[in-house]
């Protein structure tokens, strides 16, 4: 931890304020003309020790410290056996009994359409993505992958340059699409003059080819849309069984995670014994069944239930615009555009059909919560980038499940679905990834919002800038 941002910890008011940090600088010895040291004496080693870690799997270490040397976790356990003695010279940062959990790993969103004051493709850069990133960053989240909505060849490119270190922010990750012509994302994508298509596939040969070129590319996550989406265009054809197979069979070859994007209990099922093993959306039809409920447990299924989304109409939602943790990432403007805009927008009536609704999300949901990990939707219907993830933890909790199975669905088990074995832990030989808590998230699920530090890769995110460049 660097002296600016301990002064700026320091300086916090509000009640966390006493529990300052401490830190104690040992001086690392380096000789001249050699390279950087990596070594346990390097400056870049740091300990942090004195809180409370939830591991993100379900463990949780009382009083524990962990070791950093550079953007990884090396030593994990509990304060009396991980000290200064096992890695001296190493920057000992206090915790001052904080909490602290892995960074979010979010499965669904959709990375650069957002403009804050206005929405479209015509916002597809670089620059904009690079700032979502920094925006998930901001809030504590580690890992985006976004789907199917991204211009490849810019996402692609944005992807590399991150990974060589280019900018910071949440690790990025591509998921192009493919589904029936026609189909693909809501009217609100497709509807867009400079839309750029989904790769549509019309028969098993062509998602074979489809997939195989995504693998040439470096693609290793691939958004599958079953639905018949669009009305609109008329599609309203499901993506065939004989496609689907097809597809699922050629990622397993070539190593590529597919996520299907499927919301019938029907559709669930026959996905399932096709080979899908991850799907955003649950089946919200109908309430789940045996037979499904064992498919699920046996193929080891991840669901990404989005509850964010549909339950955007819910009586106990208030505004995002009225939320400060909200504010803090947006001017003024922005929030005043976001009032007026609901000011306009009058709400049907809730119907009987809503209530139904309802009920059949929330016992789906409670029946498939071992198997729930995170998404948001996040820059697609609403709730914006880093802020959703923590409204879907909330919410989560809200439904039934217990803070710590909301963390690890959010943490640990999201990473495990995509096979990201290097993030969603505080654990030796992950990446340091890590969110530093004034308040216990295990409490209260919304103390993930009492953010004191974010670690990405070993490196703290300069959360004070980007509030400063986002406010202004
Ligand atoms: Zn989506």
């Amino acid at each position: 931890m660097d002296l600016r941002s301990l002064s700026r910890m320091v300086g916090r008011s509000g009640r966390h304020a006493a529990a300052a940090l401490t830190l104690v600088l040992a001086v690392a010895s380096v000789a001249d003309g050699q390279p950087p040291d990596v070594s346990a004496t390097s400056p870049t080693a740091r300990l942090f020790t004195g809180g409370r870690l939830i591991v993100g799997d379900g463990r949780v270490i009382e009083n524990g410290a962990f070791l950093v040397r550079g953007e990884r976790i090396v030593r994990v356990g509990n304060a009396a056996e991980v000290t200064a003695a096992v890695a001296p010279g190493a920057t000992v940062v206090e915790l001052g009994g904080r909490t602290v959990m892995p960074a979010l790993v979010n499965t669904h969103a959709h990375l650069g359409w957002e403009g804050y004051t206005s929405w479209g493709s015509g916002n597809f850069t670089r620059d904009n993505l690079v700032d979502h990133l920094h925006r998930h960053a901001y809030y504590g989240v580690g890992t985006i992958i976004s789907t199917g909505s991204d211009l490849e060849e810019v996402a692609l490119e944005v992807r590399l340059a991150q990974r060589v270190g280019e900018f910071g922010g949440a690790r990025y990750l591509v998921s192009p699409g493919g589904g029936t012509p026609g189909g693909g994302p809501n009217p609100r994508f497709t509807n867009d003059a400079g839309w750029w298509g989904l790769h549509a596939v019309t028969s098993p040969a062509e998602a074979r080819e489809v997939v195989r070129a995504e693998a040439a590319r470096g693609v290793r996550i691939l958004k599958i849309w079953v639905d018949a989406r669009d009305e609109q265009r008329g599609a309203r054809v499901k993506l065939h069984p004989d496609i689907y197979a097809a597809i699922l069979d050629e990622a397993q070859a070539q190593d590529i995670r597919v996520i299907a994007h499927a919301t019938t209990l029907e559709d669930h099922k026959r996905l399932i014994a096709a080979g899908a093993r991850r799907f955003i959306h649950m089946p919200y039809d109908a309430a789940v069944d045996d037979e499904y409920l064992e498919l699920v447990a046996a193929r080891n299924v991840f669901i990404v239930p989005t509850i964010g989304m549909v339950t955007r109409r819910e009586p106990y939602r208030r505004p995002v615009y009225e939320d400060p943790f909200f504010q803090e990432q947006v001017p003024d403007e922005v929030v005043a555009m976001l009032r007026d805009a609901a000011a306009g927008d009058g709400a049907p009536p809730r119907t009987a059909a809503d209530d139904a609704r309802a009920r059949v999300v929330r016992d789906n949901f409670m029946r498939l919560r071992d198997h729930v990990i995170l998404g948001t939707d996040a820059g697609a219907v609403g709730d914006f980038f880093g802020y959703a993830d923590h409204l879907e933890l909330e919410l989560f909790v809200r439904l039934g499940m217990t803070p710590a199975e909301a963390i690890e669905a959010a943490t640990t088990r999201a990473a495990r679905a995509f096979g990201l074995d290097e993030t969603g832990a505080v654990e030796a030989g992950r990446s340091a990834d890590f969110v530093v808590l004034d308040a216990d998230p295990l409490d209260d699920i919304t103390n993930t919002r009492e953010i004191a530090a974010v670690y990405l890769r070993g490196v703290e995110v300069d959360r004070e800038a980007l509030r400063a460049r986002w406010t202004e």
